[in-house]
C-alpha cells in the first residue's frame, strides 16, 4: 500500500487539471452510515427506503402534502449539521488549497466537504442543509427559511423568493432529474481532468458513475459530445486512481488505472503529505 500512495501522491503532483470525486465511504468515518452496508440505514430500515423511492413523485404529485410530512416526520439521517470533516476530508480540502485539485464532485449530502475546506464544490446530489427552488436553482440554507412557521400558518410549500418557483430539499431524489447545472458542470471537469481520484464509492449510482467513464473514455468520444470549437480539447490519457475499502466495477472494468485498498481517513492525508513533500509546500 506504502508504494501506490507514493504513486498516487507523484501522479497527482505530475498533474495538471486533478478533481475528486467522492461517495458514502468519504464520510463513514465521520459517523454516517451509508445505505446498503451492514449497519446501513435502510438495511435497518426498509420502510425508510420505500419511501425514498416514491418520494420524488410525491413531491410533483402533491408539494404541499410532502413537505408537510417533512417538516413532521422524522429525518432519515437523524441532524446531519452534528457531524463533523474527517481526516479524509480535510486532506482533500489541503490538496485543493495547495493547487493540486481543482474541483470535487460528491456524491454525499453531508456537507462535509465543505466544513473540510473545500472550495470548489460540485455537489451532484445535493447537499441535506439546503434547500433549491425547482425552477430557477436558486440555493440557500434551510435555516432561511422558517418552515415550521409556514407550516403553523398553513403556507407550505415554501416559494423560491427569486422567481416564485416552488422549493425542494436540495438533495436529488430517486427519479429527479441531477440539477442542470451541477450535471453540466460535472460533464465537462470529467472532460476536462487530467486526472480522477476516486473515494469512497461503489460506483454503482447512475448517471455519477458514468464520469470516471467519460474521463477514460474522452479522447475517443470527445467529438461526439462537444463541438471542438467551443472549449479546449483534451488530449491524452486521464489517470484514474481509486481510494476504497474494496474493489468496485471501476476495478474490474479497467477503468481505474490502480485502487488503493484500505482506509480513506488513513491514506488521504498520506497523500497529502507526500505531494506537499514532493511540490516542497
Ligand atoms: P456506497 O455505500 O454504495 O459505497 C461506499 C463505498 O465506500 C463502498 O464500496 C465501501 O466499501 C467504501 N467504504 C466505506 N467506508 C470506507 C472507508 N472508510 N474507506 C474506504 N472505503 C470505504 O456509496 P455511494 O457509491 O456514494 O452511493 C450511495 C448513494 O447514497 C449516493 O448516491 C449518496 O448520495 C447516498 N448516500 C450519501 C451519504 C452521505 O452523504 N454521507 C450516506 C449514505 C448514502
Amino acid at each position: 500500500m506504502e508504494e501506490l500512495i507514493k504513486r498516487a501522491a507523484q501522479d497527482l503532483a505530475n498533474s495538471s487539471y486533478a478533481i475528486a470525486l467522492t461517495g458514502a465511504g468519504m464520510s463513514t468515518e465521520s459517523g454516517i452510515p451509508d445505505f446498503r452496508g451492514p449497519s446501513g440505514i435502510w438495511t435497518k430500515n426498509p420502510d425508510a427506503e420505500r419511501r425514498a423511492y416514491r418520494s420524488y413523485e410525491f413531491f410533483m404529485e402533491n408539494p404541499k402534502g410532502w413537505w408537510v410530512e417533512r417538516v413532521t416526520g422524522p429525518n432519515i439521517f437523524g441532524d446531519l449539521a452534528g457531524y463533523s470533516p474527517n481526516a479524509g476530508h480535510i486532506a482533500i480540502g489541503d490538496l485543493e488549497k495547495y493547487g493540486i485539485l481543482k474541483t470535487v464532485i460528491t456524491q454525499n449530502i453531508d456537507g462535509l466537504h465543505e466544513k473540510g475546506g473545500t472550495k470548489n464544490l460540485l455537489e451532484y446530489h445535493g447537499c441535506a442543509l439546503k434547500l433549491r427552488c425547482v425552477s430557477c436553482l436558486s440555493r440557500m440554507r434551510r435555516e432561511e427559511i422558517d418552515l415550521e412557521l409556514l407550516l403553523k400558518e398553513d403556507r407550505l410549500p415554501p416559494v423560491c423568493s427569486v422567481c416564485g418557483g416552488v422549493i425542494k430539499t436540495d438533495t436529488v431524489g430517486f427519479g429527479e432529474p441531477i440539477p442542470e447545472d451541477v450535471a453540466e458542470k460535472s460533464l465537462e471537469e470529467a472532460w476536462k481532468c487530467d486526472l480522477m481520484l476516486i473515494c469512497g464509492t461503489s460506483a454503482v449510482v447512475y448517471p455519477f458513475a458514468n464520469l470516471p467513464r467519460i474521463a477514460r473514455q474522452k479522447k475517443a468520444n470527445y467529438e461526439i459530445y462537444i463541438d471542438p470549437s467551443e472549449g479546449k480539447r483534451p488530449t491524452g490519457k486521464t489517470t484514474v486512481i481509486e481510494i476504497n475499502a474494496e474493489p468496485t466495477p471501476l476495478t474490474q472494468e479497467g477503468i481505474s488505472d490502480y485502487l488503493i485498498q484500505g482506509r480513506i481517513g488513513e491514506i488521504l492525508p498520506k497523500i497529502a503529505a507526500e505531494v506537499m513533500r514532493i511540490r516542497q509546500i
